[in-house]
């Protein structure tokens, strides 16, 4: 349904009423009147909410949002849903919204006469509802206790998670039930506790899952909503705000805050898209819930540091940091809490294995053949990948002498090649694919559920080089060094780094003088050292940075961009032993070497600016394939969970924090997909910032992933076996992964400085 409408268009309607409505000031009137009546001992059930607020709401519909039209509701589902709770969350809304909208989705598919009793009077906004899930209760008529129940102040009807998975409605004055309200330190909402004494309720053929997949994605919202928020208000203030005589925001420490904060958000969002994305059922509930832990937990931390970022205003009453703080808090505290969202998680998400099964298909065909289906274009990655895949690769690589590498790569590049899938991302203009964003999915899933190789010493030719050539190459370059690729299988290597110029990369020194020899041609002459050269000693050619032009103003003027050949005379290069026994990375010593003019690209002094295309590449797209191999690794590990085969698995610490990386991992994997979307629609990704989102985020959740895992792995994965030749984003033990994890949080731009990246050019804070 909500295909049919314009979600932004949506929440640009939502947003001008609630700024109207439910601003800061008619908020803070509303805790006021609250905070008064605590203390005169006058609370009563209409003291938490806004009434007025509340008739709007009434008047405008959108308690139907979600219902359909036949029961008098807008019918536009969960989506439309989700964007209303962020907006009330966003405006902290003292209204109790979450659990009527729950409650009148659930009575959707109530029977005619509990629904006609109820559904009216909640549309029209002449009752709330509340919500308490998971309660001891069973049986159809119930005696107990049921506590802080939110929103249970203002309901005017209970819906009761029963013990065995069912649901219950009853009315607030249904005979031997005693409400009591309660007041929560988060004054933009209302609690209650109930006494049933052999109360009659309506049983509802719905299950429980149902009200706790609306809850939990609801309340995610909401936190979503109120963390963006407070974000914003949070970064405004470190830009007014002077204190040494420069803006807050200049300051390092609190850049590097904010950035952090920025990409919670982000995991939040892509987490709670991921989980509105999914059909009913256990996946699906899984899915909320762990998007409930991430939201709440990033809007717990934003609003927890921006009291902090505040300082001594942010400590006040006046200011509204505290009403985000306080409905933060409690979100995190509903429902269970975050610990029981995380286990309810890991309980649905065991026993579901995800992969899409397909009808098997004979010996290796060529799956290009059979894009016009997605079904049967996995089906024949899949049978093609069991035919090629060599049987023990790694194995045969462990110790193996560097040649061997080599030359395995070699063999699986042109075994990609043979069926068009060494360059599927490249334009069909240039021999490549035009693969569709769906089906380049699907080759990544297949090739990471296969655990097929790595074309990693091509990382350059495949990625950086078309990243740079198809925006700034000349026709005549383009011919040659992309066909070089594509049908020769040159392997290019990148000579960015200096000895002197790392996160500084603008102050290189390697120098590029424009010469006329004396046979007539123009040549730049090249002298200087590069280093951390990935796979130069096995390269072709080099994509290489020098400064063309030392006095001019900026530093970053004065840089040019070569295609520097790595068998011209002065180029020596020197492998370096790394910290993981390999020893792919190089020195580059450039003595008087000679680059043709016509090896220039873009223009002199646009080294620079072409550089970030490069660097774009190395940030995003080489990144895809690799969170498909650590989700098939997670999810081995979720299956050998559910089978009892992880020791620490009953560690609820333990347990908790493998979600939370499972849910990172769906997060970063959504925020990949939006980027290889924006990549169908504009190759050139202008100046989106999400191929360093996906950077960062692959990066720490890799690094921290695999400690964990070095951490649970006891003594056993200490013991020192032989290295697997190559490159250790193929590592076979959690150890090789660690090692290699630092590479990740390393090159393409240190995590640091990424970070000083989003919080100037995302966040807009000063320099
Ligand atoms: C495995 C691997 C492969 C690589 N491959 C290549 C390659 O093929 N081609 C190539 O050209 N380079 C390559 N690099 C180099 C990589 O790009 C650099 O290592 C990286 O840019 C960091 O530079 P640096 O090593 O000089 O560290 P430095 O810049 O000296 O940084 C050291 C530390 O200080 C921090 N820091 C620096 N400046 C700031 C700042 N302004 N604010 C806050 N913190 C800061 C950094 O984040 C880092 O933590 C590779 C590196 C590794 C580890």
């Amino acid at each position: 349904m909500s295909d049919s409408i314009d979600l932004a268009e949506l929440r640009a309607s939502i947003r001008d009423v609630l700024v109207q409505e439910a601003d800061s000031v008619r908020v803070h009137a509303h805790v006021d009147r609250l905070a008064g009546a605590m203390a005169g001992g006058r609370v009563t059930a209409d003291c938490f909410h806004d009434r007025a607020l509340a008739a709007t709401v009434a008047s405008l519909g959108w308690a139907g949002l979600g219902v359909t039209e036949a029961d008098g509701g807008l019918g536009l589902g969960m989506e439309a849903l989700a964007v209303l709770h962020e907006e009330l969350g966003r405006c902290v809304a003292p209204i109790p919204l979450l659990s009527t909208y729950l409650v009148a989705d659930v009575l959707g598919q109530a029977p005619h006469v509990v629904r006609d009793r109820w559904l009216p009077a909640l549309l029209s906004g002449e009752i709330f509802a509340a919500y308490a899930p998971a309660t001891r209760l069973a049986g159809d008529r119930l005696t107990g206790q049921v506590t802080h129940v939110l929103d249970g102040a203002s309901a005017g009807v209970f819906l009761l998670g029963l013990k065995g998975g069912r649901l219950a409605l009853v009315a607030r004055d249904a005979p031997g039930l005693t409400v009591t309200p309660v007041p929560a330190v988060d004054h933009t909402r209302g609690m209650a506790h109930l006494a049933l004494q052999d109360v009659a309720v309506d049983l509802l053929p719905v299950p429980a899952a149902v009200a706790d997949r609306h809850a939990a994605l609801a309340l995610a919202c909401d936190s979503l909503g109120g963390a963006q928020a407070v974000l914003e208000k949070t970064i405004e203030y470190l830009k007014v705000r002077t204190q040494f005589d420069q803006p807050l925001g200049r300051f390092q420490a609190l850049k590097h805050r904010v950035a952090d904060h920025k990409l919670r958000l982000e995991v939040a969002r892509s987490l709670v898209a991921e989980a509105l994305a999914a059909e009913e059922g256990d996946w699906a509930l899984g899915l909320a819930q762990l998007a409930r832990a991430g939201a709440n937990a990033a809007y717990v931390a934003i609003a927890d540091d921006a009291v902090q970022l505040h300082g001594g205003i942010g400590f006040t009453w006046e200011l509204d940091i505290h009403l985000y703080l306080k409905r933060a808090r409690l979100n995190r505290a509903l429902f269970g809490g975050d610990d029981s969202a995380m286990d309810l998680a890991a309980a649905a998400l065991v026993t579901v294995p995800p992969a899409p099964a397909v009808a098997p298909v004979a010996g290796a065909p060529r799956p290009l053949d059979h894009v016009s289906n997605e079904e049967a274009f996995r089906a024949a990655v899949r049978a093609w990948l069991s035919a090629v895949v060599p049987a023990d690769w790694k194995g045969r690589l462990l110790g193996a002498p560097e040649e061997d590498y080599v030359a395995f790569q070699r063999r699986w590049f042109d075994e990609l090649k043979k069926v068009g899938l060494a360059t599927p991302h490249w334009p069909k203009s240039w021999g490549g694919e035009d693969l569709p964003l769906t089906h380049a999915v699907i080759l990544n899933e297949e090739l990471a559920r296969a655990d097929a190789p790595r074309p990693d010493m091509f990382t350059v030719s495949l990625f950086h080089l078309p990243a740079t050539l198809f925006a700034y190459g000349t026709p005549v370059q383009q011919e040659r060094y992309l066909t070089g690729v594509r049908d020769r299988g040159e392997v290019w290597c990148q000579g960015f780094s200096e000895p002197g110029a790392g996160s500084d990369l603008a102050s290189l020194r390697t120098r590029a003088e424009k010469r006329t020899r004396e046979d007539g041609r123009v040549v730049y002459v090249v002298n200087g050292q590069k280093v951390w050269s990935s796979y130069a000693a096995n390269a072709r050619y080099c994509l290489l940075l020098a400064r063309t032009d030392p006095q001019a103003p900026k530093k970053q003027a004065g840089i040019s961009y070569f295609i520097m050949d790595m068998d011209a005379p002065g180029v020596t290069c020197r492998p370096i032993r790394q910290m993981n026994g390999g020893a792919e990375f190089c020195e580059l010593f450039l003595d008087d070497v000679e680059i043709p003019a016509e090896n220039l690209i873009g223009a002199e002094g646009e080294g620079w600016r072409i550089a970030q295309a490069t660097l774009s590449a190395e940030r995003g797209l080489i990144i895809v394939d690799l969170v498909e191999r650590l989700r098939f690794a997670m999810e081995g590990l979720l299956s050998a969970a559910g089978t009892g085969a992880v020791g620490w698995w009953s560690d609820s610490a333990h347990r908790r924090a493998f979600m939370g990386h499972y849910g990172r991992m769906l997060a970063v994997r959504r925020t990949i997909r939006d980027m290889m979307a924006e990549v169908a629609a504009d190759p050139h990704m202008g100046a989106s910032p999400l191929p360093t989102y996906v950077k960062l985020l692959y990066s720490e959740l890799l690094h921290e992933h695999t400690a964990f895992l070095l951490d649970r792995g006891g003594p056993a994965v200490q013991v020192a076996r032989p290295r697997l030749t190559g490159d250790g984003n193929q590592a076979v033990g959690p150890y090789e992964a660690y090692l290699w994890s630092y590479a990740w949080t390393i090159a393409g731009g240190a995590n640091e400085v990424l970070k000083n990246i989003v919080a100037e050019r995302v966040l807009g804070l000063p320099r």
